[in-house]
């Protein structure tokens, strides 16, 4: 694995490939690397010839300067780690090659970008993302890209954005990988407390309880979303940012769940900030009935439901 600094090296590096027709896949992260990252990594190892990985922590997406100044940095361990899972190329550029002097153009998706993760990071945050994405996509040009399931609106904005700036990149967006208790896997996480830690598995539970009240016949969704709520607030020092259904395309909120949903959450466990979700299946019309074999195919394309609806 080599470690490119400049856009002119990186693209040198994998002009070869492209003039031999070979596939491109790029991961972006912002490091401090773990399993989640790590999956991306492998799925891209798998499917693509030459594999690029970014690491670069974006300050245009932070809206906190506390948060932006705490996250995790650990480059050499990245280098290790992003090594071992077959990168051929880490792209670690410096803030000002990715900002240069006189910078002054940037991406902003309407709409689905103003909801949610939008609304309570302020708009400038996913027009940071988006404004990072699309140069980091015009930087390395990769054929594919994968994103995370673990930040579903992310995921969403940037399917957005290269269908609507029509950019040669095909999105693929991976599973959460989850601890043994069901928190998401996070950088952030190993800015919690032993006690937070524990604390934190509390977002999982809310959410798999939405899913377990839909899947009991709840069809309201108010009614879904303020027991999943209570279940947060039982939690002592999870401070609920929010937690709603909504729709897997447009991240509206739903009223009514008869159709597939997404419950999503985020909240504040000490001083740190987790966001979670869960893809919930559109729950059986009552002619066709549960099914023990009809629940298990169910439960099986869960996760790939939302993934492949905004395609
Ligand atoms: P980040 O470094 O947090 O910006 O994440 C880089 C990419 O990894 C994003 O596409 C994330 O959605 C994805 N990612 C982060 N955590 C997880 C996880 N637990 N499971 C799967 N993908 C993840």
């Amino acid at each position: 694995m080599r470690t490119v600094r400049t856009v002119r090296e990186l693209r040198a590096s994998v002009a070869p490939a492209r003039r031999a027709g070979r596939m491109i896949g790029l991961v972006p992260t912002m490091g401090a690397l773990h399993e989640g990252h790590l999956s991306l990594l492998r799925r891209a190892r798998a499917e693509c010839d030459v594999v690029v990985a970014s690491l670069f922590v974006n300050p245009a997406q932070f809206n906190e300067h506390s948060d932006l100044a705490a996250y995790p940095r650990d480059q050499a361990k990245d280098e290790q780690m992003a090594a071992g899972a077959g990168v051929d190329y880490l792209f670690a550029p410096s803030a000002e090659e990715v900002y240069p002097p006189g910078f002054a153009t940037t991406v902003t998706v309407g709409g689905l970008g103003e909801r949610l993760e939008g609304q309570h990071r302020g708009s400038a945050h996913f027009t940071g993302v988006s404004t990072v994405v699309a140069k980091l996509l015009n930087m390395a040009a990769p054929d594919v890209a994968y994103f995370g399931q673990k930040d579903a609106q992310q995921a969403l904005v940037v399917r957005r954005l290269v269908s609507d700036l029509n950019f040669p990149t095909r999105i693929e967006v991976c599973p959460t990988v989850r601890e043994a208790d069901g928190l998401a896997l996070s950088s952030r996480n190993r800015l919690l407390s032993p006690r937070d830690r524990e604390r934190a598995s509390a977002l999982y539970r809310a959410l798999r309880l939405a899913a377990g009240r839909i899947e009991a016949g709840e069809r309201d969704a108010q009614i879904v979303a303020a027991a999943a709520r209570a279940e947060v607030a039982s939690s002592p020092g999870v401070e609920l940012e929010y937690l709603e259904l909504v729709d897997p395309e447009s991240f509206a909120p739903v009223r009514r769940v008869d159709r597939d949903v997404v419950a999503v959450v985020a909240a504040r466990v000490g001083a740190v900030r987790l966001i979670d979700n869960q893809p919930i299946l559109a729950p059986p019309k009552p002619a066709e009935g549960p099914g023990p074999s009809r629940g298990k195919a169910r439960a099986e394309r869960t996760e790939e439901a939302l993934q492949c609806s905004a395609r």
